[in-house]
């Protein structure tokens, strides 16, 4: 019993003692008259332990459903952290020159993903594909390498200590704020990694392999899944995201891989 610590600990004790009695009583009353043969202290003790097992069992049948789901809710959540954590660790290539909190950034933004289904469905999405995750101070960008005819990789360049504060042009009119934390920002990254990686025909379509730059056909359609995705993101949430319908912002740095 947690509760049963520190003052409240003799409480406890006579509380459980007063039970004890009173099981006893009861079970002194009600004890199987036809059980002559045992002795009456053997009989009260028989029929007072099946009556801790019935009250027991009432008792768990009958807690609030809520407390059960909890549980459920925080396993689940726990199972799909692990889940987004080693996705993102599969993924990150280590260099000399990662930030010292990255570990720590990238524990923070798993959980993070992992309580946002839509989010976690991306970063599935991606999982085992020939995408890489590195660091690189003040740059969000996803480098596609391909032919015309083939996506071979995809790199995406993330600081996890840089927010992206966009133009307010850029925003639409019921966008709740023109700033998306680093982890957001990420979001937008792992949609470029998607749409090369897993609709590979279409993203050759509209994208020049050989160009360092996103022609505005693609940039456009990412920006579009991205407004879906935070939409639904904040629907659940109530955290304000973005929406808007241009790249225009700059980088500016984050105390938190959530922070804006
Ligand atoms: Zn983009």
């Amino acid at each position: 019993m947690d509760q049963c610590s520190g003052t409240s600990l003799q409480l406890c004790q006579r509380a459980w003692q007063a039970l004890a009695v009173c099981v006893r009583a009861v079970a002194c009353r009600i004890g199987p008259r036809q059980s002559r043969s045992y002795p009456p202290a053997l009989r009260c003790r028989f029929t007072g332990a099946l009556l801790v097992i019935v009250l027991g069992a009432s008792a768990l049948m009958s807690a609030p459903p809520s407390f059960a789901g909890k549980t459920e809710h925080a396993n689940s959540t726990g199972i799909a952290e692990q889940r987004a954590l080693l996705i993102l660790r599969a993924l990150w290539l280590p260099t000399r020159d990662d930030a010292k909190t990255l570990q720590q950034d990238l524990q923070v933004l798993a959980g993070y993903i992992a309580e946002r289904p839509q989010a976690l469905a991306l970063l599935e999405s991606v999982a085992g594909k020939a995408l890489k995750i590195r660091y690189r101070k003040g740059e969000f960008r996803t480098k596609v390498s391909a032919t015309n005819f083939r996506v071979h990789a995809a790199t995406i360049y993330f600081d996890p200590r840089s927010a992206a504060h966009f133009s307010q042009q850029g925003c639409l009119e019921n966008s709740a704020t023109c700033q998306a934390s680093p982890a957001d920002t990420f979001l937008h990254e792992l949609l470029h990694a998607s749409a090369a990686l897993l609709d590979s025909a279409d993203f050759l379509r509209t994208v020049t392999p050989a160009s360092a730059i996103y022609p505005h056909r693609h940039e456009s359609e990412i920006i579009a899944r991205e407004r879906q995705l935070f939409t639904a993101m904040t629907a659940a949430d109530s955290r304000p995201r973005p929406l808007r319908s241009s790249h225009a912002g700059k980088l500016v740095p984050a105390r938190c891989v959530t922070c804006i």
